[in-house]
């Protein structure tokens, strides 16, 4: 999908880490914090994203997309995450689900994808249900023909903007006893009759909440069915995998910031807390991680642009994913220790900040289905 690449750290590189940089500060930093306690999206914040040409950024210019690749996406992800990695996941959303329509949509998709790129049409991505949240395959929900339409019956967990989204792309079982190979992607208007989206309280992602939409008869036009399905969302996950531990080397870097400060600046026994070795050697540990995380993400999204078969960046794509989802979360319990019992008060931001990561060991392809991955990569016959 993507063009011609910039050089590693290019003049081109560094100029979209700046604009990506100056968006966050400018769009998510002013902003999260009150979303966060309102657990309410703030359209207006996509709006602004699509207006500095951050939505998109890997679709192809046919549709108005940036025509970039993984490495900017994660760029994006990074830099926006350093701000809220939560409202930052809502533009990962965009990409992942503009992608399905600019990749295989025609027509109408096609449009639906330029409307996404220019702030007019939000997006949500809806493949988990209630049995099927790894096991993607044991999805219900499905899609039978009725004249020139598609009816949809059954019920998606967990949907990211379920409710704020004007579309959702949704996976249905087209073809009852096919498995995974009956399945398609409709791309389906929130306001359509039938369709009721009711919150899932939880405490991470607040700012992007989650949803659980019944479907209950609700007619698709057939013009809204792509050409998309089960392998092309298995595929797509690995693009967003890259995403996702991008996602949490920013707030990574964020959270071990604020300690070092806080490390610096807090005294007890009459001395700075980070003058004892054995505060001190967390948070050079948690460094270590994050500078782990960056070489690997960053090797991943260059290995998936240079256009290398999926079979062979999978392997870079799980253990960046896995080590990321996996240092995020000591990084933060870092944090949280080093902030003692103020760490643990809403005066202070650590908590929020080990909350908000406990979501990474299980969205996109939990700890065990990246080990699975990485394992049968490896050659072990693990099932
Ligand atoms: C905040 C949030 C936002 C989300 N946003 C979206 C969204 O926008 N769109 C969307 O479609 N989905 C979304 N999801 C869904 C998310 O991807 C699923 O929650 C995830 O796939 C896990 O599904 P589950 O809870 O059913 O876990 P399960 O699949 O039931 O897994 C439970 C546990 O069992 C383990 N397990 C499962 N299978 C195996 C195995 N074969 N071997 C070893 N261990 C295994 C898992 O690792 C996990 O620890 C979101 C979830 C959350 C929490």
């Amino acid at each position: 999908m993507a063009g011609p690449r910039a050089p590693a750290n290019s003049v081109e590189e560094r100029a979209f880490r700046d604009l990506c940089a100056a968006f966050a500060r400018r769009e998510i930093a002013p902003r999260w914090q009150q979303a966060d306690r309102e657990r309410l999206f703030p359209r207006e914040f996509y709006q602004a994203a699509a207006r500095a040409g951050l939505v998109g950024v890997a679709l192809p210019a046919a549709v108005g997309g940036a025509d970039l690749g993984a490495t900017e996406e994660a760029i994006l992800l990074e830099e926006a995450s350093k701000a809220n990695p939560n409202l930052a996941v809502a533009l990962l959303v965009q990409e992942v689900a503009g992608g399905l329509l600019a990749e295989f949509g025609q027509g109408e998709q096609l449009d639906l994808a330029r409307a996404n790129i220019a702030g007019d049409c939000l997006l949500a991505i809806a493949v988990t249900e209630p049995e099927a949240g790894n096991d993607v395959q044991n999805l219900r929900t499905h899609a039978r023909r009725d004249g020139a339409d598609w009816v949809l019956s059954g019920m998606k967990s967990f949907i990211t903007l379920g409710a704020e989204a004007d579309v959702l792309v949704l996976l249905a079982q087209t073809e009852p006893g096919a498995g995974r190979r009956g399945m398609r992607f409709f791309a389906v208007d929130r306001r359509s009759a039938g369709l009721r989206a009711t919150r899932i309280e939880t405490q991470v992602n607040r700012p992007a909440p989650t949803y659980r939409i019944v479907l209950d008869e609700v007619r698709v036009p057939g013009r809204r069915m792509m050409e998309a399905g089960f392998g092309e969302i298995m595929a797509g996950f690995n693009r967003e995998r890259i995403m996702v531990a991008a996602r949490w080397l920013g707030h990574m870097q964020t959270a071990l910031g604020w300690a070092v400060e806080y490390a610096r600046t807090r005294t007890a026994f009459g001395r700075p807390i980070g003058a004892n070795q054995s505060i001190a050697f967390q948070l050079a540990q948690a460094h270590a991680d994050v500078e782990a995380v960056r070489h690997l993400t960053y090797h991943a999204a260059r290995r998936w642009d240079s256009g290398l078969p999926l079979g062979e960046v999978i392997l870079d794509v799980s253990t960046a994913k896995l080590l990321a989802t996996q240092a995020v979360v000591r990084v933060t319990q870092t944090a949280l220790h080093v902030g003692g019992g103020w760490g643990l008060t809403e005066e202070l931001p650590a908590m929020r900040y080990a909350l908000d990561a406990l979501v990474a060991p299980v969205t996109v392809g939990s700890w065990e289905i990246q080990l699975r991955a990485i394992a049968r990569q490896m050659g072990l016959p693990c099932d």
